[in-house]
């Protein structure tokens, strides 16, 4: 006798992270290149003394100091293993099986899995000609069974981001019913004023009495804890009180939670080197754009390559540079932007690709 698992699993393709080759350059998976401060691997080392004791699974100090950085109150807030987690207790929070789940396509690769996992219908929404959000297209395609919209901004991987009307519109298009999840995982990369925060945003509908609109954060990216796992959501106070219930206990560690902290105290710091991998991206999109390929406007930390089907040929090309980009066959590439000495390496080997 097998174990019988579920049937409509069986084709679920599973996650493909970003490859790690020893002596390769890796811009495939959106981390910061730089390690961790001083300050945030002593927080580290000291919570690791404290390991026999389980962490405390409402991470408390975290969540008040988030609380009071964005503004909310602390029961506005439920934090996650990984933003990723938040986004399948968010798909839990609000869909049985009758209901759908839509979002944009190309997107973050997790959705279209994770609503299968919870067993969830799903409406995946292509992007624009310009690799952007078609919001006018994904409000059309909102059904009597929505339940939850991603909208993700900036979007993995085209790095194209929503300004402030645009999500406004959308927003009042959506029925108060369906919940709209703005997932900011790179907002902290965003340098166009015309891009708004989405805390802000989602505040001022909670004003106007519109109690549909989430936000997602993580400490992956511009905090450079991808290896912690460490994200929070912003949403009103019936919806985080749902994600608190639907929250694995403990999926927070205390060694996570100590350096996500110790990250905030150094946010200046960190905030600067955010700075120079945005003034690196604006390097690399200018010579990506010289080198005569198409890159679509970027806010976050990476760029995208619409190379259609040459992708797989362009991956292999950069392996042979010892540079892993992250390949999406038959669509495009998406290259993160990494520290001086290796964007060259990457716009050298891009540069030698006859395209
Ligand atoms: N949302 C988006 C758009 C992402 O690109 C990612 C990571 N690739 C996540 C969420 C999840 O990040 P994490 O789980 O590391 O917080």
């Amino acid at each position: 006798m097998t174990v019988r698992t579920r049937a409509d699993l069986a084709q679920l393709p599973g996650y493909v992270p970003g490859r790690t080759i020893p002596g390769a350059i890796k811009l495939a998976s959106n981390e910061v290149s730089a390690g961790p401060l001083p300050s945030v691997v002593a927080a580290i080392a000291t919570a690791a003394t404290n390991v026999n004791r389980y962490p405390d699974s409402a991470a408390t100090d975290l969540v008040s100091r988030l609380a009071a950085k964005l503004g909310v109150e602390p029961a506005q807030l439920a934090v996650g293993c990984g933003s990723v987690t938040l986004c399948q207790q968010l798909v839990q929070a609000t869909c049985g099986e009758a209901d759908e789940v839509l979002f944009p396509w190309r997107s973050f690769e997790a959705y279209p899995l994770i609503v299968q996992v919870v067993g969830a219908g799903q409406v995946r929404v292509p992007l624009t000609e310009s690799h952007a959000l078609d919001l006018d297209a994904m409000a059309a395609a909102i059904t009597p069974a929505t339940r939850l919209v991603f909208v993700c901004t900036p979007n993995n991987p085209t790095g194209t981001a929503l300004r402030r009307e645009e999500i406004e519109r959308f927003i009042d298009a959506v029925p108060e019913h369906v919940l709209v999840v703005l997932d900011e995982a790179y907002r902290e990369f965003v340098d166009d004023p015309e891009v708004p925060d989405g805390v802000e945003v989602a505040k001022a509908q909670w004003a106007k009495g519109r109690d549909n609109v989430a936000v997602l954060r993580t400490f992956s990216k511009a905090y450079g804890l991808a290896g912690l796992r460490v994200g929070y959501c912003v949403a009103p106070d019936a919806v985080a009180e749902v994600l608190r219930k639907v929250y694995v206990p403990f999926s927070v560690n205390a060694v996570a939670q100590a350096a996500a902290i110790a990250s905030l105290e150094a946010e200046d710091e960190l905030m600067a080197r955010c700075a120079e991998i945005v003034a690196e991206r604006a390097r690399v999109r200018g010579e990506l754009l010289a080198a005569g390929y198409e890159i679509p406007e970027t806010q976050g930390n990476f760029v995208w390559l619409p190379l259609g089907e040459r992708t797989a040929e362009f991956n292999e090309h950069c392996l042979s540079h010892k540079v892993v980009v992250r390949a999406f066959v038959g669509d495009g590439a998406r290259v993160t932007i990494g520290e001086p000495a290796e964007n060259d390496a990457f716009l050298a080997a891009a540069r030698s690709f006859q395209h």
